[in-house]
């Protein structure tokens, strides 16, 4: 089945730059060859970018990301953005008064500064998002070759989302990861938690009214 977007109106911050766009994997230095990253300096907090969402699809894709329980976008700024289990941005939802979802911003999780030229030592500035953050399930799952995996020397991370994860697990790396805020979380994020929290809940005290 073809892939529709309705309408999506999209505003550019200007500062993203994609690189070597639709090349990918790593050079023989595990550099990604394709990548994002900006065209100045940004300090951590900083929003890098917005998308305005004008409207949502249910059908998951590849280079979709979720912006809402069974509510995923295509954008193509967001489309070149790299996944990394360390990563240098997250996503925060900006919502109207009524509760309705207007943008996602893109956050910066650490300062980052332009890579002018791929240098093992700035390849931390590259704008990469941890998936595991964000996507509940993914279309695809993969074993993951990001540069802290490579650099870790264990086996690489399984890569297909939340659901794929032990809770407590999921639990720690959301903390870690994510702003203290979890106004600030995704809504398919706090979803997850609170579905999987109630299934463990639910779990501990089968059959537990038979008793009474
Ligand atoms: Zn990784």
């Amino acid at each position: 089945m073809m892939y529709k977007i309705i309408s999506m109106q999209k505003k550019h911050m200007d500062h993203m730059v994609l690189v070597n766009l639709g090349k990918q994997g790593l050079d023989e230095h595990n550099l990604p060859f394709g990548y994002a990253t900006v065209d100045k300096p940004f300090k951590q907090g900083d929003t890098l970018y917005q998308v305005a969402i004008g409207s949502a699809t249910s059908e998951n894709h590849w280079k979709a990301f979720q912006i809402n329980r069974g509510k995923h976008v295509i954008d193509s700024v967001i489309e070149g953005i790299n996944h990394d289990c360390d990563p240098s941005v997250y996503f925060e939802p900006i919502f109207s008064k009524e509760g309705k979802m207007l943008a996602v911003n893109v956050i910066a999780r650490r300062d980052i500064n332009p890579i002018q030229n791929r240098r093992p030592d700035n390849m931390k500035d590259v704008i990469t998002f941890n998936y595991l953050t964000n996507e509940v399930a993914m279309d695809a799952d993969f074993s993951c070759s990001c540069q802290t995996c490579t650099k870790s020397g264990k086996p690489p991370n399984r890569i297909h989302g939340m659901s794929d994860m032990k809770f407590l697990k999921l639990a720690a790396l959301l903390k870690d990861q994510l702003p203290e805020d979890k106004e600030k979380w995704m809504p398919q994020v706090l979803l997850h938690l609170k579905d999987r929290a109630a299934d463990i809940i639910k779990q501990l005290f089968k059959g537990a009214d038979k008793q009474a």
